[in-house]
């Protein structure tokens, strides 16, 4: 029995090889700001259609004082991030034409005691910006 175990489990591996886990990390996507302090992102929302895990919500809006006609002066009304969900791939990073969302490097990742405080809105995810 522990023979046929060992064959399986050699059978299981090959077909699906353990990748090599990094000891380093990119840390987490943060929103990164302008020279005039303001986010970069003009809530084009490409960052939510590359992200696998769906975990980005992007809703756009005028910036203060436009009438949001034209399209590059967009602002992002809401930006949320769920960190819980988060894979770290940095899809969102590559995506963004802006270079307005990046990952914050090898730092330590923050944890929460539940769901909720691991939902970053846009103030939260401009402040280690
Ligand atoms: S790092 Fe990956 S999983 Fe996390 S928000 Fe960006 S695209 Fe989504
Ligand atoms: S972070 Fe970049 S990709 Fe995402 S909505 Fe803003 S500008 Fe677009």
């Amino acid at each position: 029995m522990r023979g046929l175990r060992r064959v399986l489990g050699r059978l299981a591996t090959r077909r699906r090889p353990l990748a090599p886990v990094s000891r380093t990390s990119r840390g987490a996507p943060r929103l990164i700001r302008r020279e005039d302090g303001e986010s970069r992102c003009v809530a084009c929302v490409l960052c939510a259609g590359a992200c696998p895990s769906r975990c980005i919500v992007v809703e756009a809006g005028p910036p203060p004082g436009g009438d949001g006609i034209d399209q590059r002066a967009r602002v992002p009304r809401r930006f949320e991030l769920d960190l819980g969900r988060c894979l770290l791939c940095g899809l969102c990073e590559a995506a963004c034409p802006e270079a307005a969302i990046s990952l914050s490097g090898p730092t330590l990742l923050p944890s929460a005691p539940n769901a909720e405080d691991m939902q970053l809105d846009l103030d939260a995810l401009l402040a280690t910006a």
